[in-house]
């Protein structure tokens, strides 16, 4: 059975004229169709920069290993069939809605454009299409808001028009980065439900790329951290929380605010800051930051410091990149305790 997406190996790499930047170093993984794979880090984790070798939209990189969409690679595609697939098959939702709408032009105008393009529909058929496709996202008179600019809709309705627009081409893989960072709480939850009902309905195959791990909890099926441009663990949603493996996905866990924890509690971060992609350590990247290794036997601290840790089976559907996993815990975090 071929997957809807499948990265296999991934090296993405910047250069500039002082130095070179591994922004991706080896990353792996799978999207099926009707199913969400959460791509968690921190900024500078890399996760942006996959979504964007996904698409296709990294000129300047050097890419390498394998993207392959329904069996495909896309590493070999010339841009003006990369440019085909975009849109029609695979789709991009942002944090800024604004930067993906024309302010001169109405929203269904502009909906109506992305059908006529890769679908060669009518102007008519279009425009219809586009107020279906307003109404699908849950925005109330659509063939009057249709008519609209987009300064004249709120962030969620503008974020909702996006959505409408990624869709309607009908593309099999929606890519979502931060889609709902610049929204205020109630906002964001809509618009992540409206994104799992999107996705149940259409099956499709979403990538859903964000720092917040509320936003996992909330819609992915599969879990993948990362950290410094390679993949710390990789887990079914619920045995993430349930039982983290690795040390940073401990502490990530850790920085979200429980519904129990009285007002006044300290907010837990990690300590320290992600590493520099420019000068890599030679071994584990979150050693410097990491008190596991701190707390751990000389003899394993130093292969913290010298050796990378590779990902590996640590459970069933479960890879972790760490000398030194976490067992199983005496109070495990349930994702329902989470505060969003
Ligand atoms: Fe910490 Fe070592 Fe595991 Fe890295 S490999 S996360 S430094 S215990
Ligand atoms: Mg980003």
């Amino acid at each position: 059975d071929t997957p809807l997406l499948r990265v296999r190996d991934l090296q993405v790499q910047f250069e500039t004229r002082a130095e070179s930047v591994r922004a991706v170093d080896g990353i792996s993984f799978t999207v099926e169709a009707g199913r969400t794979l959460g791509l968690v880090g921190e900024s500078g984790s890399g996760k942006s920069v996959t979504s964007m070798a996904v698409m296709g939209l990294l000129r300047r990189a050097r890419v390498s290993g394998s993207i392959a969409l329904a069996g495909r690679e896309l590493l070999s595609l010339t841009d003006q069939q990369l440019s085909r697939l975009r849109g029609r098959r695979m789709a991009m939702v942002f944090q800024d809605p604004l930067s993906a709408l024309h302010p001169a032009y109405t929203v269904g105008e502009q909906i109506a454009e992305a059908r006529r393009r890769h679908f060669g529909a009518g102007r008519r058929a279009a425009r219809r299409h586009a107020v279906d496709m307003l109404g699908e996202v849950g925005i109330p008179e659509p063939a009057r808001r249709a008519g609209e600019y987009p300064h004249q809709f709120s962030g969620g309705m503008r974020q909702r028009a996006v959505i409408a627009m990624a869709l309607s081409c009908e593309p099999d893989l929606l890519i979502a980065d931060e889609p709902t960072t610049a929204l205020d709480v109630t906002v964001q939850a809509q618009i992540l439900e409206l994104i799992a009902r999107l996705q149940q309905q259409r099956q499709l195959g979403v990538l859903m790329i964000t720092h917040d791990l509320g936003v996992v909890a909330r819609v992915a099926h599969d879990v993948l951290v990362m950290y410094g441009g390679r993949a710390a663990e990789q887990a079914p949603v619920d045995d993430l929380f349930r039982q983290p493996a690795h040390p940073y996905t401990r502490g990530l866990l850790d920085s979200i605010p429980r519904l129990d924890d009285p007002d006044d509690a300290p907010l837990r971060t990690i300590a320290g800051s992600p590493p520099s992609l420019a000068s890599p350590i030679p071994g584990c990247p979150f050693a410097p930051r990491c008190s596991r290794a701190a707390e751990a036997e000389e003899a394993i601290r130093a292969r913290c410091t010298d050796e990378q840790p590779r990902p590996s089976y640590y459970a069933p559907g479960r890879l972790v990149a760490c000398h030194l996993p976490l067992g199983i815990p005496e109070h495990g975090t349930s994702r329902t305790d989470i505060q969003h």
